[in-house]
């Protein structure tokens, strides 16, 4: 208890002096650094006279609602679609995402019984902890959200398996594949094979494949998953998974361009939907990154020179966190392969106090609960850190800072728990 007490005394005393630096920091959201965006600054400069693509097609008119073929084939391996059934759209896979939900709402996906608004209150999977801007397109469209929690093989398939075998109001999940967001959990091969296989008692059920992270490695060992596609069309599932991802974290965030992939039939769904709100994409903006990233090695070659920046980032945090927390004991966090976030674990209880005090000291953090459906994380325990947008300097501050007030919400609540016994 004395012990105890003077821990808190110093946390106590260390987050007064860091209130008095007045400090101005931000690791809200993980976005790419300028450094980072500096990689692709020579994109802007190449020379667009030769606007026509290997099929002939001039790329300064309308047409081509599948998007620039040589831009898929770099990214076909990557996403693990074949280049005749993935589709360069528009610039964020997020948009995609959400005009994927939309249309099934209004008009309902291969292999369904009609729109999904015709089937009263519908249900998704949301693996916890998670992307928080999949769970307000939930939000927004009235989707009820089920959480089931994430593992580091990704989410407990026990629960998912019977969840959607029972309940035909269940019509998707959400899942992040790779590195996911927050935790950089990567899908095993036997979670991936038993999404692909499962019952389920929607007939019309659908993954939402986000793979927004699927070559931002930090180490020299990427991860490999196994191929959802390909695994869904064998167990007779062949309409199950929607794929998405985009060059947002890789060329220009904004800026990019963004892919969907799926079955033939989902791709003839898509392009009929889609057709009815563009006339096709910017092709423009497709061949400056097939010029710039030139093929798949050259894509590869491009997310080393991002790993050379970012990783020093992700080693400090991990740093940091050891010197300052790893002898309390009462904190845990990730150690991602890749991605862009690191999950912080606080004791239960404390996740909202701990960004409470640190926005004290003048450090925003995405508000503890973000992870989570309708913004409630149930054990208030999870904090999302984003670390690669400061400076390596910024990271420092903010993540000792940060430290600082998990040793002081945490022995607070050690030391309430001890007074009350
Ligand atoms: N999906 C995940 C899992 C993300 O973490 C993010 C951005 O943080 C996005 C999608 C957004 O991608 P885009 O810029 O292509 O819309």
């Amino acid at each position: 208890m004395t012990q105890l007490l003077a821990q808190h005394d110093r946390a106590l005393g260390d987050h007064a002096a860091l209130v008095k630096r007045g400090l101005k920091l931000d690791l809200t959201r993980g976005k790419p650094s300028p450094a980072q965006l500096d990689l692709s600054g020579r994109m802007l400069d190449l020379p667009l006279s030769a606007l026509a693509c290997a099929d002939q097609t001039d790329l300064r008119n309308y047409g081509s609602p599948s998007g620039l073929l040589e831009l898929r084939e770099i990214f076909s391996n990557a996403f693990q679609v074949p280049t005749t059934q993935l589709l360069a759209a528009g610039n964020s896979s997020l948009e995609l995402m959400h005009d994927a939900i939309v249309f099934a709402l209004l008009r309902g996906v291969p292999g369904g019984e009609g729109h999904w608004l015709g089937y009263g209150k519908i249900a998704f999977l949301c693996p916890v902890p998670g992307y928080d801007r999949h769970f307000a397109i939930c939000e927004r469209y009235g989707i009820e959200m089920i959480p089931v929690a994430m593992t580091p093989e990704g989410p407990d398939m026990n629960t998912v398996e019977s969840l959607v075998a029972e309940d035909p109001r269940i019509k998707g999940i959400w899942c992040v594949p790779k590195y996911s967001n927050p935790d950089g959990a990567v899908y095993s091969a036997d979670t991936v094979r038993r999404l692909s296989a499962m019952p389920t008692a929607a007939a019309d059920f659908r993954i939402f494949w986000d793979n927004a992270y699927a070559v931002h490695h930090l180490t020299d060992t990427p991860a490999e998953i196994a191929d959802i596609l390909a695994l869904c069309a064998a167990h007779g599932n062949p309409e199950r998974a929607l794929i998405f991802g985009s060059t947002s974290k890789i060329t220009i965030a904004g800026a990019g361009v963004a892919f969907f992939g799926s079955s033939a039939t989902n791709v003839a769904w898509w392009l009929d939907c889609a057709g009815k709100r563009s006339i096709g994409p910017d092709k423009i903006n497709q061949l400056r990154h097939s010029q710039f990233l030139r093929n798949a090695d050259g894509l590869a070659e491009h997310m080393r020179d991002h790993a050379a920046l970012i990783r020093p980032k992700f080693d400090l945090v991990d740093n940091i966190l050891t010197a300052e927390l790893g002898a309390a004991g009462f904190a845990s966090w990730t150690n991602p392969a890749g991605g862009y976030y690191i999950s912080l674990q606080v004791p239960h209880g404390c996740a909202r106090d701990v960004v409470a005090k640190v926005q004290e000291a003048g450090i925003v953090l995405t508000p503890a609960g973000a992870a989570h459906p309708y913004g409630i994380d149930p054990q208030d325990s999870t904090i999302r850190i984003a670390p690669t947008y400061p400076d390596v300097e910024e990271v420092e501050l903010a993540v000792r800072a940060l430290a600082t007030c998990v040793r002081l919400v945490g022995t607070q609540k050690l030391f309430a728990e001890a007074s009350a016994r």
